[in-house]
């Protein structure tokens, strides 16, 4: 489904290109480190990322660090470990918003010397009364009209700690009737007493988003300044400050601000503050937990890089929210694990088949493709012999009609092996069946062009002295698809059966010897993935990425 045309930021980008605004562009992704980065961020890293590398231009990772009390150094080292994992290369180019902290005090300086900023004494709820609502106009500040130097000396007096908390504010003189309430004359820097990670103790001041967002993108060169819709409103206060700072002239000068509409997914949580209430309460294991969509979390449970770069393509760039099927990302990492997994059996309810007529103590080596669809991938040596596990939902004592696996009297194929016959079935006093009997005809044995008879079924099945037990588990959404996100108290609503663990499971012995994060097709199954926090050496844990199949087909264009 390649796009052929351009998408509506391109399009702005070659316009300014064309028209000489700028030579060359610059992007950057700013999130702020107080969580971790989930798949609506992967959107927006990729999409930054590939504008730069589109245009031969830049990209540049800027933590936007501008609130101390939430931000932590985790957050900062895992953000960019999911984006250098997502292949977003910025090279040089890592910066901290906290570096301007004095370019962006001069830039105050400025504005209140041009009479464009003064201080306030209003209390945060006096300035919220003031600021009227969307069909009445705002009402000035009693402290709106106080000379320049007085502003100056109040300023400089807040920066040196004279003034309590909350007391005083700075804010940008701009129209109290305007239309748009961002722009009645906003606040642009407030006292706070808090310690920086990058600055300590030397402010007790600081900026405002939409003062220092600006002034961040105009002094690293970003050109065009990517951001979601809800800053739509902003865009004339991002000008107003690039403007009256003198970083440029005119609204579609550069750095400009382009808005595109969020990512969302349905039956999936994406917002910071639902995850972060997920992980403070245990519902999940911590930020990684498979089941997230955390970028980290996706990792984990086995996406691609390659994956989350073909869903972002596939959703695109658009103006209008919408929420995306989350079996879109699905498809997308089945579509790229599918030549390039290997596909490997492994039984996830094990039941003892044991072929009566083959030698005891014998074994031999057979030659099983590592990816049908992939013949590149090479053979690899798989155990074979008396005693096998097979998927107990592959035997049944009483079939219903159109049941093609093994029953009593009935032949199925082993894959990659002979045929079997079902002779009879062993079963405890409770009646529970606990091995198969079978007879194989050594006639059949798969690659030997046998062509006498022909069965209806196919099952896999592991060499039971050399199977690998291991833990393996599977996934639902964590929210409940059929009542919504929350219950009517507010809690989230979440699946009971959002995990399964499965104990015990056989695996093929090669398994064994799996890393953490590598890969298989589980024949029949699903993909599956080495967790990278509970395996241990030998003792690979499996996580379900995604099953093999599903009723999701992409919408045609
Ligand atoms: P959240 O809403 O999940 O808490 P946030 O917007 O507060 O996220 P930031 O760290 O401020 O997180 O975001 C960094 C960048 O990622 C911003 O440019 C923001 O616009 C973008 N972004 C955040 N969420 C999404 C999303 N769902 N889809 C696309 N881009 C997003
Ligand atoms: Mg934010």
């Amino acid at each position: 489904m390649e796009n052929t045309g351009k998408n509506f930021i391109e399009q702005i980008i070659e316009a300014d290109l064309a028209e000489g605004k700028t030579q060359t562009i610059c992007t950057r992704f700013p999130p702020e480190p107080n969580g971790y980065l989930h798949i609506g961020h992967a959107k927006s890293i990729l999409l930054n990322y590939g504008l730069a590398k589109k245009y031969g231009g830049q990209f540049n990772l800027r933590f936007d660090d501008t609130n101390p009390t939430k931000e932590k150094t985790e957050f900062v080292e895992s953000i960019k470990e999911d984006i250098a994992w997502l292949g977003a290369d910025w090279g040089e180019h890592m910066y901290f918003a906290s570096d301007y902290f004095d370019k962006m005090y001069e830039c105050a300086v400025d504005l209140i010397r041009k009479g464009k900023a003064f201080v306030c004494d209003l209390t945060a709820d006096e300035i919220r009364e003031y600021r009227g609502t969307l069909t009445e106009p705002g009402r000035e500040s009693p402290y709106r009209n106080r000379s320049v130097e007085e502003n100056l000396r109040l300023f400089e007096e807040m920066k040196e700690g004279r003034y309590e908390d909350g007391t005083k504010v700075l804010r940008a003189k701009i129209d109290m009737a305007s239309p748009n309430i961002n722009m009645r004359d906003p606040v642009i820097y407030r006292v706070a007493r808090m310690t920086h990670h990058n600055t300590g103790d030397k402010w007790c001041i600081y900026p405002m988003y939409d003062f220092a967002h600006p002034i961040e993108d105009a002094v690293e060169g970003v050109t065009h300044s990517i951001c979601t819709l809800e800053f739509e409103d902003h865009r004339p206060l991002y000008d107003w400050v690039l403007i009256e700072c003198g970083f440029k002239e005119k609204p579609t000068d550069v750095p400009r601000q382009i808005e595109f509409a969020k990512l969302y997914l349905t039956n999936v949580v994406t917002g910071k503050r639902y995850i972060k209430r997920m992980v403070d309460n245990g519902i999940v294991d911590g930020w990684t937990d498979p089941r997230l969509v955390s970028i980290a979390a996706l990792r984990r449970r086995g996406f691609t890089p390659e994956s989350i770069q073909m869903f972002v393509d596939l959703v695109g760039v658009s103006k209008a929210n919408s929420s995306v099927d989350y079996r879109m990302l699905e498809y997308c990492i089945r579509e790229d694990l599918k030549l390039k997994a290997p596909r490997v059996m492994a039984v996830t309810d094990p039941l003892r088949l044991i072929i009566d007529n083959y030698p005891e103590g014998e074994k031999e080596l057979l030659d099983i493709e590592n990816n049908l669809e992939n013949p590149e991938m090479g053979t690899r040596k798989v155990p074979f012999g008396r005693e096998l596990f097979i998927n107990r939902d592959d035997f049944m004592v009483e079939p219903p009609k159109k049941y093609y696996r093994l029953f009593p009297g009935n032949e199925v194929r082993l894959m990659g092996a002979y045929f079997v016959k079902c002779v009879s079935y062993d079963t405890d006093e409770n009646g529970n069946v606990t091995a198969v009997h079978c007879t194989y005809d050594p006639e059949t044995k798969c690659g030997s062009g046998f062509a006498g008879r022909k069965v209806k079924g196919t099952i896999h099945w592991v060499y039971a002295p050399e199977a690998v037990r291991c833990q393996v588990r599977l996934f639902e959404n964590l929210i409940d698809e059929e009542k919504g996100v929350y219950n009517e108290d507010g809690s989230l609503n979440l699946n009971p059966n959002s995990l399964t663990v499965l104990e015990d499971c056989c695996l093929e012995p090669s398994l064994a010897q799996a890393k953490p994060y590598d890969r298989f097709q589980f024949v029949r199954t699903g993909f599956f993935c080495v967790d990278a926090k509970d395996s241990t050496e030998g003792a690979p844990v499996f996580n379900q990425i995604v099953s093999l199949k599903s009723s999701f087909r992409l919408p045609t264009a």
